[in-house]
């Protein structure tokens, strides 16, 4: 089976040198392997995508040396998404949320590094029509439906899911019409991939997308979670914390191919 893995930017900021790193990771690993690397514009954020910053995201790429296969944008794949979530709000699987952030925050303040774990609230509750809502999974019949399954990453090798951590995560957003779950699990099926790539930061989120795709009956990859690169304080380069952006790196005249040899140096640990 040829290997495919992808770079998946969501374009409502510029790319940074974390950005160029995961991608340099997917671009080499399908090359290593002679398969093949995709771009697909994460783009569902109505609200926050800027359309422009996907050609800016294309000439970085090809500043840094890169060679990819454009897949279409996430925008052009509404329907799959509201598919797959009619099938699981059939099978009972999900239910409607009202809640707002801060009511969740309130009622459960756990602090976890990518949100906060849902107490299920509104799992019986009755709502009034029309009012706007989100779709969550409950996650305990989830689980008993799938029973025990496995995930495969490079380094942590066999891996039991466990999606419980997230509480009952959203499937359907109140705004959009899927969460980042739901559309990169379908997209990433969709598109064949593999092997999928991503940083360890989102480690915890693949249980997730391990259990949608038992439920969805949806081909099982095999995940490679990578380190992140850190700035001088050892904290996590993030998009608005002062790493400049590619783009300008690029515009200032700066040599793409070098940062990109820089970057594969760097051999960050395997993500845990
Ligand atoms: N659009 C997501 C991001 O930019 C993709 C993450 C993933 O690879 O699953 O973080
Ligand atoms: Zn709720």
């Amino acid at each position: 089976m040829q290997t495919v893995t992808r770079f998946a930017p969501s374009p409502n900021g510029h790319l940074h040198m974390g950005h160029a790193y995961a991608a340099i990771v997917a671009h080499d690993l399908a090359r290593a392997a002679d398969g093949r690397f995709l771009l697909r514009i994460e783009d569902i954020d109505g609200p926050r995508s800027r359309p422009e910053l996907a050609d800016e995201f294309r000439r970085d790429l090809e500043w840094l040396g890169l060679e990819w296969h454009e897949v279409p944008a996430q925008s052009t794949r509404l329907e799959s998404y509201a598919a797959a979530a009619d099938r699981l709000l059939e099978a009972g699987l999900l239910y409607r949320c009202t809640c707002t952030r801060k009511q969740i925050a309130a009622l459960e303040p756990r602090a976890r590094p990518d949100g906060i774990a849902y107490p299920g609230s509104c799992k019986d509750k009755v709502h009034s029509s029309g009012e706007p809502a989100a779709l969550r999974l409950d996650v305990d019949a989830a689980v008993a439906q799938v029973g025990e399954i496995v995930w495969t990453d490079a380094r942590a090798g066999s891996v039991i899911a466990d999606p419980r951590d997230f509480g009952d995560v959203v499937i359907v957003r109140k705004d959009l019409p899927a969460s980042y779950h739901l559309a990169v699990t379908l997209d990433d099926a969709a598109d064949g991939v593999t092997l999928v790539t991503r940083g360890e930061d989102l480690f915890t989120s693949t249980h997730v997308h391990r259990v949608l795709q038992e439920l969805l009956e949806l081909p099982v990859p095999h995940w490679h979670h990578h380190g992140l690169l850190l700035d001088k304080g050892g904290e996590k380069l993030a998009k608005r914390r002062g790493s400049p952006p590619l783009s300008a790196r690029r515009e200032a005249g700066e040599d793409g191919l070098m940062l990109a040899e820089q970057l594969r140096l760097q051999d960050l640990p395997l993500g845990t």
